[in-house]
């Protein structure tokens, strides 16, 4: 099912990104990374992926904020591996601060990168999936894109947007073979997260590990982190076939998280 496909999975050379790409790979997938980082590093990624799994992995640094090198990612994609079929929107930046202390800078930034960012890529490959009527988006949106927390407004206001977004191209390609899904992660213990446990350990005064422990009392009822690989075999099941009538739905992968 998967197998011969091209994923274009935006944000994959760190965490959940990442965790979903090798997912796509070892299903048999043609991968496309893209996101920051040491070009070494990320050309090692790209190699042992490809070699791991026997896969073609090809490599974009657009970065995603910008709708023409969005546009760029999706023609090597489109050339390299003869279209995408499945588009997973999952780059994505938090920055934490009071609604009166938060950077305007910052807010269109988080805006940028986690909404307008699928925005753009989903307007772009729309067209070729409707041609072949077959075609999967895929939105990491969040927790946090269905409920909310303090410090956050620019995230939450973003990962909201991406679930509204989500709803949206699901009710227009509702009578065609794609679909449109939002993935909502609870905490998953990545650079991203691991981030906000530093800065959190610095202004309380505490070590990592418990404000690791602290984070997951918080919001996670399981108290264990969500991890990339479970996040990657949702994405995978949400690219088959048994996931055919699955759309506009926001998936909360989250520990309990939003049951409370
Ligand atoms: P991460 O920091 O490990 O990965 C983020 C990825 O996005 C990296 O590859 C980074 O290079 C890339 N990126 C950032 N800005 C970019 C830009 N302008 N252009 C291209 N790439 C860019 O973080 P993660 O936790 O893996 O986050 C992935 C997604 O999951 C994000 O959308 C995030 O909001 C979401 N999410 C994470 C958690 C969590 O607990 N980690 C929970 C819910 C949702």
């Amino acid at each position: 099912m998967i197998k011969g496909k091209s994923v274009v999975i935006t944000g994959s050379t760190s965490g959940i990104g990442l965790g979903m790409a090798r997912k796509f790979a070892a299903a048999g997938a043609k991968v496309m990374l893209n996101g920051f980082g040491d070009a070494h590093e990320i050309e090692t990624i790209r190699y042992e992926m490809a070699e791991e799994f026997g896969v073609d992995v090809a490599y974009s640094a657009a970065d995603v904020t910008k709708p023409d090198e969005i546009e760029t990612m999706l023609q090597a994609a489109n050339r390299d591996h003869g279209g995408v079929d499945i588009l997973v929107n999952n780059a994505g930046v938090q920055h934490t601060a009071k609604i009166q202390d938060f950077p305007p800078e910052k807010w269109d930034l988080v805006i940028a990168t986690n909404l307008s960012a699928a925005f753009h890529a989903t307007r772009l490959v729309l067209p070729q999936m409707l041609e072949r009527n077959w075609g999967r988006i895929i939105n990491t949106a969040s927790a946090h894109g269905l409920v909310a927390s303090v410090e956050k407004a620019a995230y939450v206001a973003a990962k909201h947007g991406v679930v509204g977004l989500t709803k949206v191209v699901a009710l227009e390609t509702a009578k065609t073979g794609v679909t449109c899904n939002a993935i909502c992660p609870g905490w998953v213990l990545t650079p991203l997260v691991m981030q906000q446990i530093e800065k959190r350990a610095e202004e309380n005064g505490t070590t990592v590990a418990e404000e690791k422990e602290k984070l997951l009392l918080e919001k996670q009822p399981s108290g264990e982190f969500v991890t990339v690989e479970q996040l990657g075999d949702l994405a995978l099941f949400l690219s088959s076939e048994a996931a055919a009538q699955i759309r506009g739905q926001a998936i909360a992968m989250d520990g309990g998280w939003t049951a409370q």
